[in-house]
């Protein structure tokens, strides 16, 4: 861990997690936890329950958890050593001595941070040096004020191998760093030469206001067109989307999502404050939640061309596990918003915006697209594939508005589309009850983690699993026990087990077992489980013999499956003896 324990320690005492969540959510107390609506995801009746004497919170609907800098990270978009520099800020706490290597990573970061705000500065002086009319006119064509260049930090980067070489190691960066913030490439000779040349240059600016990375597109026609930076240890593009630094202050209630840098400033000027794109790559999961945190409903606003609409098409899927309120925007007789905006003015947009459609009437369309509406059997292939979708819309009224929509497409009653849907979500709800009835037949009636990812292959002994951590958790006098008799190759889940190695070492360590010793440790969707896990909590009392009970469990189905065999014992045998065992109470 980069931080030191007794510092978390002091941090997380003058952090209450009561206190810092009520910043964002308000909190009625009910009983021992506090209850609110979920800042993560979109509800109506609160199930986000922060827990003060465990110091978590837990979210029973998107499973979303974890303890205050956990909370932090996820509201405030922060990696764990930034959210816990701004607990400790917030606290007047001065951040200790760190290991030397966190110490020097810490200040290479900053290094980075300084050299690309100075290599920003550098493009931007050389924009309007009296040489480069051509780039300039290249901004000035596309209908930028000067205003709007400086907002954005446009610049140029000059047709040579070397210009910001020299520049920047005349102000004492090393080639290193450069190589690092990814402002050069290096040849096969090993020579290390400007990354960015003869390009009109985009800074990529952090919610914090650093530059972090750029982009650099080309004044003509070759390739590649965009340039951008590469990942670094400042610039993570899954995790920053362009104009989140100015778009996060807007007074609109929506997002508008852009396809491209020069679509987010034209929107920019012309008004529309909260615009913002991804970063030459597809939207994220990890940008859809930072854009959720910041609004509740976005319009998509890509290119009208093939690729545009798929793109679209993926982001909206994207967005709506964010809950997010989706529209698409289709912009007539334009290419991009920015076209349409310069032909038809800011006003004209901001109507399309208003009257841009719901995220369903743009799936009916592609739907639609795919089929030859004239073929009698195309038109069948499409109600059936419409209907489907249609079964996914929780809302009756909008499903038969949409449904509707879809039946005058390809000219058949309502009725008959309706037939049609009414056919998919038997199918669905039938498939939704056979779920259910084989997660109430499981013997303990459990459920998996929420994160997909860290499905459970086995339900008994995960969720003994589960419930040795929760006991080891709430009382660390058990740990010694555990230690003896149950071993972490024995569990089925690698998360548990991951955790369960980790409570060991920290006990063995003489080390506190709690949230937070995990905090920054494990993956945010792994401490979401975690949270989970602990938040039923234990009552008082003595313990061991359920942890042994739950221990036994694990045992068996590790006999059960072939990974405990005594050895020269026929399986059947093993599994006999300690089944008997567990009868008659015995530990084994
Ligand atoms: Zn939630």
């Amino acid at each position: 861990m980069p931080f030191d324990r007794i510092f978390l320690d002091e941090l997380s005492a003058r952090n209450d997690i009561v206190e810092i969540v009520s910043q964002y959510v308000q909190l009625k107390k009910s009983g021992a936890n506090y209850f609110g609506l979920c800042p993560f995801h979109n509800e109506k009746t609160g199930s986000f329950s922060v827990s003060p004497d465990k110091q978590i919170f837990h979210c029973f609907g998107c499973g979303a958890g974890g303890g205050v800098i956990t909370f932090i990270m996820k509201a405030e978009g922060l990696t764990f050593p930034d959210a816990v520099r701004y607990l400790a800020e917030r606290a007047g706490m001065q951040i200790p001595e760190q290991g030397e290597a966190e110490r020097k990573a810490a200040r290479h970061r900053e290094r980075l941070y300084a050299l690309c705000r100075d290599a920003g500065r550098y493009y931007y002086d050389t924009l309007w040096r009296p040489e480069n009319r051509t780039a300039q006119q290249y901004f000035i064509n596309r209908g930028l004020s000067r205003r709007t260049m400086n907002r954005f930090g446009l610049g140029y980067a000059p047709d040579s191998f070397h210009a910001l070489i020299d520049a920047m190691t005349a102000k004492g960066y090393t080639r290193e760093e450069l190589m690092d913030a990814g402002l050069v490439s290096r040849s096969e000779k090993g020579h290390i030469y400007d990354r960015f040349r003869n390009r009109v240059m985009f800074p990529i600016i952090d919610v914090r206001g650093h530059v972090i990375a750029f982009g650099g597109r080309v004044l003509d026609d070759s390739k590649p067109k965009y340039l951008n930076s590469p990942e670094t240890p400042i610039f993570h593009k899954s995790r920053n989307l362009f104009a989140l630094n100015l778009s996060k202050s807007t007074k609109n209630d929506y997002f508008i999502l852009a396809e491209g840098y020069m679509d987010v400033i034209a929107l920019h000027q012309a008004g529309f404050d909260s615009a913002v794109a991804s970063l030459g790559t597809s939207l994220t999961e990890e940008q859809a939640r930072i854009i959720a945190r910041h609004t509740d409903r976005i319009v998509i606003s890509y290119d009208a061309d093939g690729a545009g609409q798929a793109a679209a098409q993926r982001a909206i899927d994207i967005l709506k596990k964010c809950d997010l309120q989706v529209k698409v925007l289709r912009i007539p007789g334009a290419k991009d918003p920015d076209e349409f905006i310069k032909a038809r003015g800011a006003d004209a947009f901001r109507n399309l915006i208003e009257r841009s459609e719901d995220h369903n009437a743009f799936r009916i369309e592609q739907i639609a697209a795919k089929y030859d509406l004239e073929d009698d059997e195309a038109r069948v292939l499409f109600l059936r594939d419409a209907a489907r979708m249609f079964a996914g819309i929780e809302s009756t009224i909008e499903r038969e508005v949409y449904a509707g929509r879809a039946a005058k497409m390809a000219g058949v009653t309502a009725e008959a589309m309706n037939v049609e849907v009414r056919r998919e979500l038997g199918i669905q709800r039938k498939r939704r009850k056979a779920a259910e009835r084989r997660e109430i037949r499981s013997p303990v009636g459990l459920a998996q983690p929420k994160d997909r990812s860290l499905a459970y292959t086995d339900m008994k002994s995960a969720k003994a699993e589960e419930n040795v951590l929760r006991l080891l958790f709430s009382d660390q006098k058990l740990i010694a026990v555990a230690e003896k008799d149950l071993q972490p190759a024995w569990f089925s889940a690698p998360v548990l087990r991951k955790i369960y190695e980790r409570v060991l070492e920290l006990n063995r360590n003489d080390q506190m077992v709690d949230v937070l010793s995990f905090e920054g440790w494990l993956e945010p969707n792994e401490m979401s489980l975690l949270s989970a896990i602990l938040e039923p909590g234990i009552p008082a009392g003595e313990h061991r013999g359920e942890l042994q009970e739950y221990i036994n469990t694990i045992r068996m189905q590790r006999v059960k499956d072939g990974t405990i065999t005594q050895a020269g014992e026929d399986p059947l045998l093993t599994f006999g003896r300690i089944k008997k065992q567990n009868a008659g109470g015995q530990t084994i």
